[in-house]
């Protein structure tokens, strides 16, 4: 008997396996009646609108403090900039004027509205406009579900308890009303991974695989699916042996992961989540915080907080996990994360004004930045990294501000460890090529998988069009990240794996195999790591480090590192 019917690829997204019956979900389509009104109706009309506006309000209250309270503040910000773009009266505006031009209903106004809001919207040069297109949606169609008095889940009266959720995309108030209805995994089409749909997802800890091509037309509402959120896998209605085989062989690892130590000496270092707990830390030995994003800590707002704002969000991060370090990275606004009000419009944004050059360009908000970060220093061990250097006069800049800091500081009497470890990031291929020079102003290194992957494939990583393309699989990936490795060996200089790549079972085994012994993870996906680790031998690392160069493709590598993991 065959064991599954069909096997399909996408992005691992989020760890975990699930087996489970599927739910394809599409956002209902509503059925907006059309008449016309008269001029004196206008007022009455436009009544009806603020009603379902302020129970939009409300409703959107209601989800950010339940995720506020199950993730924590950061995570429920997506709702915080839903209820600005409700604050934000160019909607209401653009409203009234099709109200009282057309005489029709306020909800086929509505309707119209918006239409040609996100037809504006998807046209848009700016990637953080377009993207800003699925907050846009959820929020307007929330209000027009209001209108119409449909109430935001009475369309879902299926019992979604354990089902796999199958859709082209999501939007973050859909994921939350799933969570609630205990949905065990989900599975999308989209592969856009930092859209806000996908961050709550992760937060509440929900096994996604994204990026499976048409994935409605693979599979319908019913069949089974085995979904391996750590490889990136779904299998369509498996057999029973196969399922019972494929999960158990994690549980068996898992277990003796616990009871066998490794040959090798990695150390495992964390990315910082608001929800990470120093007892975590301590139960899985890890080094410590290996890389804190500033930038996702302070994207959502307005502007970016002034010094003392951040000094004391640092502060309390370094002094929750002391004696830990701590990795603080500059601002990596640009590229796909845009800085409120703060970035012209850009033709590529990803090759523009992004991480260090942003901060360069606007060198008082950076040594504001860069004073919280000092300050910090002062209550545990902190270390500053740069985000996207190219080359060592984007360190030296960089540098000569901090020195300003520094004696800034020291003549205010405010105390900061005047020895503070700075590390370059090596994401952009040229920092890959003059490590040698960068190591004279740094540290430490940071390898920026996600970035040297995009950068040296020349794919967009937040381009679907591409995603195919973007890989940390490519045979000329492996000789880049090689070389890197060779690099720092020379150099002695502390480098660390950073990005998706070495969270991936199969990036963590490519790392191992060229030397790397040290790798920044998630916290979902330790445990994980720690199991193919223990399992692992010296020769097994020899074996992998001899054949994968003999594969002249993406697919050939991943195919067999899949074989690899069977035996395993
Ligand atoms: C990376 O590029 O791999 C990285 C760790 O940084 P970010 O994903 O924030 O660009
Ligand atoms: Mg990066």
């Amino acid at each position: 008997m065959q064991e599954f019917a069909e096997r399909y690829m996408g992005i691992s997204v989020n760890g975990g396996k699930i087996l489970g019956e599927v739910f394809c979900y599409q956002k209902d389509c509503l059925g907006v009646p059309r008449y016309k009104i008269s001029q004196e109706s206008v007022d009455a009309e436009w009544k009806r609108y603020q009603s379902a506006l302020d129970l939009t309000k409300v409703q959107l209250l209601e989800y950010k403090k339940n995720i506020e309270e199950k993730l924590g503040e950061n995570e429920a910000e997506v709702f915080e900039i839903q209820l600005a773009l409700l604050e934000d009266d160019y909607l209401s505006k653009a409203l009234y004027k099709e109200l009282q031009t057309t005489l029709y209903n306020v909800e086929f106004c509505l309707k119209n509205v918006i239409e040609a809001c996100m037809q504006q919207f998807k046209g848009h040069a700016m990637l953080h406009v377009r993207e800003s297109c699925l907050d846009f949606n959820d929020v307007t169609s929330r209000i027009l579900k209001n209108l119409l008095s449909i109430s935001p889940v009475a369309p879902l009266k299926v019992n979604l308890q354990g089902k796999i959720i199958v859709a082209d995309n999501l939007e973050p108030s859909d994921v939350v009303d799933l969570a609630d209805k205990g949905i065990a995994a989900i599975v999308l089409a989209d592969a856009c991974l930092n859209s806000h749909a996908i961050i709550v997802a992760r937060g509440l800890n929900i096994p996604i695989v994204a990026g499976v091509e048409a994935v409605h037309l693979k599979v319908a509402s019913n069949d089974v699916l085995l979904v391996d959120g750590s490889e990136g896998k779904i299998f369509v209605n498996p057999s029973k042996a196969f399922s019972d085989h494929y999960l158990t062989k994690t549980e068996n690892k898992k277990k003796l992961a616990i009871a066998k130590k490794s040959v090798l000496d990695v150390d495992f270092w964390l990315s910082y989540d608001s929800n990470l707990t120093k007892e975590f830390m301590d139960s899985n030995q890890v080094k410590g915080i290996g890389l804190l994003r500033s930038e996702s800590i302070f994207l959502a707002k307005d502007e970016l907080p002034k010094e003392e704002e951040q000094f004391l969000f640092y502060k309390s991060v370094v002094e929750k996990f002391a004696p830990y370090p701590v990795v603080l990275r500059v601002l990596d606004v640009g590229g796909d994360k845009i800085a409120k009000g703060s970035v012209q419009r850009e033709p590529n944004p990803f090759l523009g004004v992004r991480g260090i050059r942003y901060c360069l360009h606007n060198s008082g908000l950076f040594k504001h930045q860069l004073r919280a970060m000092l300050r910090a220093s002062a209550f545990g061990k902190v270390q500053i990294l740069y985000p996207m250097i190219t080359g060592s006069e984007d360190l030296l800049q960089a540098n000569a501000l901090l020195e300003e800091c520094k004696s800034e500081l020291k003549d205010e009497k405010i105390a900061y460890d005047d020895s503070i470890p700075i590390g370059s990031m090596i994401e952009i291929p040229s920092a890959v090529l003059l490590m040698d020079h960068l190591s004279n102003f740094c540290q430490f290194f940071s390898l920026g998988t996600n970035d040297l992957v995009q950068y040296t494939l020349a794919a967009d990583r937040t381009n679907n069009l591409v995603a195919k393309r973007y890989g940390d699989l490519h045979p000329s990936i492996l000789r880049m990240l090689k070389m890197v490795f060779e690099n720092a060996q020379t150099i002695h200089t502390p480098i660390t794996v950073c990005g998706e790549m070495a969270s991936s079972v199969k990036g963590f085994l490519v790392g191992l195999a060229l030397g790397f012994r040290s790798f920044c993870v998630y916290d979902k996906q330790i445990e994980c790591l720690k199991s193919i680790l223990y399992n692992l031998s010296k020769e097994d690392l020899a074996f992998i480090a001899d054949k994968m160069w003999s594969f002249g493709n993406s697919q050939e590598i991943f195919r067999f590192f899949e074989k690899f993991l069977n035996k395993i």
